[in-house]
């Protein structure tokens, strides 16, 4: 369980919007619910904006209420849907958004998504004046400022459940397989998902690739009768196809791997009990901290403390793997 803040009501909030942008998330769901529930509690009206940051653009919203949550919780995506809204990145368009909320009274939006949507809603409030709170709703885990992201857990166990699968297989036929896992610029899936699945390797973009040596490893492990087959993780870095351009290089030295892409599957499903109680803590302190007369913030949670991190710091900084974990992780999975 999380430690909250104490926060001392200073503002009358009257009406708030939400919205969910970016690839959508598992728990994105509870964070909306737990949004609205404390919103309507404390007598505060919420709209709900469909399709991010298009909706808000084209005024597509309309007022919940405490049933337009309920039988939520345990469903993956988003009752909002998502999107992708390159007009956004426009200040004219930015500029027209707050007259939208203005013109409906609304005080402040709580922005649901990854870092470019949390960068849109920074922006949203510097050049309008509008009050905005960001939730991380992420399955990366790759925003500065926060341990943990809404659906990074999720997203773990969900790979963690593929690659159970696909070692049957690859017992079976003696292979080893290369698992690509969702990652563009950084292992954090990667490293949770080939610790949790006892991987043999796990390839991340913070390490370069040595492909000469992991040929010689499998071969090694082959000829010692310990490595007929096995799993190597493969985070999918920064390039399409990176999995099946190592497939053939390693087929070059000798090697017959086979290529799974877990792709999507990684995005579904419902969200696991933690990424639920994540989500709810997260999405009813955004409206504790707007009543608290916070705003451009983002609700974090640092060592079990639930707190909120300037937007600007997001984007101005740059969340890393822990060098310590990732030796440790290659280390025991090389
Ligand atoms: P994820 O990485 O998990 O998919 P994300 O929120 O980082 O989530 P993006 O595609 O980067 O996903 O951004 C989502 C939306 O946020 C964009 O389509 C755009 O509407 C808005 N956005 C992103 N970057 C900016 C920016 N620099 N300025 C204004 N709006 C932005």
């Amino acid at each position: 369980m999380y430690t909250l803040p104490s926060l001392t009501a200073q503002k009358s909030v009257r009406s708030i919007a939400i919205l969910t942008s970016g690839g959508d998330a598992p728990g994105m769901n509870p964070a909306i619910r737990g949004v609205v529930r404390a919103a309507l509690h404390q007598g505060i009206e919420v709209f709900g904006i469909n399709r991010g940051y298009s909706g808000l653009i084209s005024d597509d919203m309309a007022p919940m209420s405490s049933s337009s949550v309920s039988n939520i919780v345990q469903r993956g995506g988003t009752i909002l849907k998502s999107d992708r809204c390159e007009a956004f990145k426009k200040p004219d368009v930015r500029a027209s958004a707050a007259e939208i909320l203005r013109a409906r009274g609304i005080d402040a939006l709580v922005v649901i998504g990854g870092d470019g949507s949390l960068t849109g809603a920074h922006l949203l409030q510097q050049e309008t004046g509008i009050e905005v709170i960001g939730l991380p709703g992420t399955i990366d885990n790759d925003i500065f400022g926060t341990d943990d992201t809404i659906g990074f857990d999720t997203a773990v166990n969900t790979a963690l459940e593929a690659i159970d699968r696909i070692r049957d297989t690859a017992s079976s036929h003696e292979r080893h397989f290369l698992v690509e896992v969702m990652g563009r610029a950084s292992g954090f899936i990667a490293i949770h998902v080939g610790m949790a699945a006892g991987a043999e390797m796990i390839l991340v973009p913070e390490r370069a690739i040595e492909i000469e040596r992991i040929s010689e490893e499998l071969a090694a492990a082959r000829r010692a009768g310990t490595g007929s087959s096995g799993i190597i993780v493969v985070a999918e870095g920064p390039e399409p196809g990176l999995t099946y351009r190592l497939a053939q290089q390693l087929k070059e030295h000798g090697q017959d791997p086979r290529v799974c892409i877990l792709g999507h599957i990684q995005r579904g499903g419902s969200p696991t009990g933690h990424d639920r109680v994540l989500a709810t803590c997260m999405g009813a302190m955004a409206v504790s901290y707007l009543g608290a007369g916070y705003s451009d913030i983002m609700v974090g949670v640092r060592d079990g403390q639930i707190l909120d991190v300037p937007l600007e710091d997001i984007i101005r900084f740059r969340k890393g793997l822990d060098p310590t974990l990732l030796e440790l992780a290659l280390q025991v999975h090389r």
